[in-house]
């Protein structure tokens, strides 16, 4: 439960916008176990229709993988930035991946296992460029990761430790959501539109930083300190935000000047 008041700048007619969206805790509920989310038909429905509206200028944004994201987005195929950008899919379907030295892979993974192995109730999801230390069913063990991130930060540079909700992250150097954002406003469909984007997550602030500066829309789901500018208070105001979101493609503009 939030008090915080919902409150979105408004979307004009006669702009032209691309849309970023979080997905945990964004456009699907959180659940004890990552495996239990989904997103409701509905909201993959206007999903779709808003991509049409605005040539597909629509994006998921978040630290899983690309494939689980195409699982929950089916049978949408949108273009994604999976674990915080570390993994891009354009609106052509290329695939780019940032990737760390294998030996590094090899010894994280190593030394993550049997770390997480002493502390029940945690766990490991290995993401293959970045790792994530769960611990929504063992809280108690959040200052344990958060130390356990902190050294092998401290020992391979190449990793910066991004915090969420109950989990702490390991994802390479200067992987963030903004600069996954900024990225796709450099490319067709986004390209020369105004970002719009939402997140819930201390993860999702580089992005509102990043649409901020661009002039575009930010918006926080949830309670918070945050530096987007809008706020929705879960994600039942997110669908209802969604629902009623509705862009003037090119073809109603140009009928509308002509009646
Ligand atoms: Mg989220």
């Amino acid at each position: 439960m939030t008090t915080q008041t919902d409150f979105v700048p408004p979307l004009h007619a006669e702009t032209r916008y691309a849309f970023f969206f979080d997905v945990d805790g964004t456009l699907a509920a959180i659940k004890p176990r990552p495996d239990e989310v989904s997103i409701p038909v509905q909201v993959l429905d206007d999903l779709k229709r808003l991509a049409q509206q605005c040539e597909g200028a629509v994006a998921l944004v978040s630290g899983r993988p690309i494939d689980q994201l195409d699982a929950l987005a089916s049978p949408l195929v949108l273009p994604i930035a999976g674990v915080h950008g570390a993994e891009r899919r354009n609106s052509e379907g290329q695939i780019t991946r940032i990737a760390l030295a294998p030996a590094t892979v090899t010894a994280i993974s190593r030394e993550l296992d049997a770390a997480i192995a002493a502390l029940p109730g945690t766990s490991l999801e290995n993401k293959g460029m970045a790792f994530a230390l769960h611990y929504r069913q063992a809280p108690q063990y959040q200052q344990a990761i958060e130390q356990l991130a902190a050294s092998l930060v401290a020992r391979f540079p190449e990793l910066v430790q991004q915090p969420g909700k109950c989990v702490v992250e390991l994802k390479p150097q200067g992987v963030n959501k903004g600069a996954a954002i900024k990225d796709f406003m450099q490319h067709p469909p986004f390209a020369g539109r105004v970002p719009v984007f939402l997140g819930d997550d201390l993860t999702d602030e580089a992005g509102f930083i990043a649409v901020n500066a661009l002039d575009g829309i930010s918006i926080k789901v949830g309670a918070g300190t945050s530096n987007a500018q809008g706020r929705l208070s879960d994600v039942t105001a997110v669908y209802r935000w969604l629902a009623q979101t509705r862009i003037k493609t090119d073809e109603d503009v140009s009928t509308s000047v002509r009646s």
